[in-house]
């Protein structure tokens, strides 16, 4: 269990050795995707972190955590975002984060000793299968993936569905399924439920680990696409109420939206440094660096102040949420998701562009970070839903009633 409470201050920087001096080196690794060197070098860090207090830092501290404030874990994630690396190996990555959270929210205590407490010991990892490759995403009702119970009231339950994107679903325990419950209920929001799926049971099947942008993928660093086929769970496997999945879903989102953004403001803070370092060392003639041109300036410039921007409203989401709730802070959260992926999005490509030939390389974190996170405008809501979210809150003062 963690001691008393340190300075956030000193948890900070701790956290930036760890990325400056264990896991930067290991990123060349990560980029040549050599897994089997790769996962056992982590899972030692992992063993480091544990010792320094580092792990699991948002859990409370019966979970093995530091009971950090959101706010306070939107700081850490920062610093851990500076590296791909840098949030498994403190043990608070998505998709588990969230799952943990749901677990801790929703789970009976049965379902906590089973899948909660060794979750959070970091002894097993999980997935999230929502999303389905035959329907939009982008509107979560549509649902194709069914959940019925055999045998009435107390019965097994019994999955069919094809869902695709399950972040880390190779080498998982478990699935959190979204799947419809109750197709008949007036509410469309009211229809799905949320399951624990072992992934051992019957009729479970991980087809394939999706490529993305030329990397296979592999464990944690994979999205997979999954089979359901007359999956049989036993009845104490439903997640919360039953109909009760969206209303989850969206509290599960809140949280993890800051995850993300921080996430993604210490990846554009890594490549604003690699598009500094860069500047200031590469010529165009004997004592004129790429910094002495204007445009490069600019870029610099114009990334300082997003990222500054995209901080400061993180900030203010994060804190509305530790002090109201998630519900109340939704438009914030709208707001950050697309603000801060665009934020990240331009700062990556002007790191590439500084870098020349070697931007597009895999010789710098910058390719990976371009090809993994262009993603960050889709998943976890598309940047057009979430900007939809946001000009309805600011339309509703002006009599304007938009649907999304
Ligand atoms: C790297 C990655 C990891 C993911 N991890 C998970 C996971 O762990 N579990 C999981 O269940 N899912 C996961 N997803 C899936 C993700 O949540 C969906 O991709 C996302 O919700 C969008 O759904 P879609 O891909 O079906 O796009 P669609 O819904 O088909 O939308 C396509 C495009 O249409 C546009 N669009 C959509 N809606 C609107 C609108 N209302 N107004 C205007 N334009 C619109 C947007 O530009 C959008 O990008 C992941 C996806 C990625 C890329």
């Amino acid at each position: 269990m963690a001691g008393p409470r340190r300075p956030l201050d000193e948890t900070l920087r701790q956290a930036r050795s760890l990325v400056e001096d264990e896991l930067v080196p290991l990123e060349p690794l990560l980029l040549a995707e050599r897994f089997d060197e790769l996962e056992p070098a982590l899972e030692r860090v992992r063993r480091r972190v544990r010792e320094a207090g580092l792990w699991a830092p948002y859990l409370p501290k019966d979970l093995g955590g530091s009971g950090l404030a959101l706010a306070d874990f939107a700081r850490l994630s920062e610093e851990l975002g500076r590296s791909p690396l840098g949030h498994y190996a403190c043990h608070c990555q998505a998709p588990d984060v969230g799952n943990l959270e749901l677990l801790m929210l929703h789970g009976s205590e049965a379902q906590k000793e089973r899948w909660l407490r060794p979750l959070a010991r970091g002894e097993i990892r999980s997935c999230f299968a929502m999303t389905e490759p035959e329907h939009a995403g982008s509107n979560p009702v549509h649902l194709a993936t069914t959940a019925r119970r055999d045998g009435g009231d107390g019965g097994d339950w019994v999955i069919d569905g094809h869902k695709w994107f399950a972040s880390s679903a190779d080498g998982a325990a478990f699935a959190v399924v979204m799947a419809t419950t109750d197709p008949e209920a007036p509410h469309p929001y009211r229809r799905a439920s949320m399951l624990l799926v072992p992934t051992v049971a019957p009729g479970f099947r991980l087809v394939r680990n999706l490529p993305v942008m030329g990397d296979a993928g592999r464990g944690w660093f994979s999205h997979g696409e999954l089979r359901f086929e007359e999956c049989r769970v036993p009845a104490e496997n439903l997640l919360g109420p039953q109909g009760g999945g969206f209303a989850l879903a969206q509290e599960r989102l809140g949280p993890g939206r800051i995850h993300h953004t921080m996430r993604w403001i210490g990846l554009a803070e890594r490549a604003l440094h690699e598009m500094c370092s860069r500047a200031a060392t590469r010529e165009l003639a004997p004592g004129r660096p790429l910094a002495s041109r204007q445009a490069v300036q600019h870029w610099i410039a114009e990334s300082r102040a997003e990222i500054d921007a995209a901080r400061l409203l993180v900030l203010e989401a994060a804190r509305k949420i530790d002090r109201e709730g998630a519900p109340a802070a939704r438009v914030e959260v709208s707001a950050i998701k697309f603000f801060v992926a665009g934020v990240l999005d331009r700062v990556v490509d002007r790191a590439i562009q500084v870098h020349g030939a070697l931007g597009v390389t895999d010789l710098t974190v910058l390719s990976y970070v371009y090809r993994h996170e262009r993603a960050a405008r889709i998943y976890d809501g598309p940047d057009e839903v979430h900007k939809s979210v946001v000009a309805r809150r600011v339309l509703k003062d002006y009599g304007v009633e938009i649907e999304i």
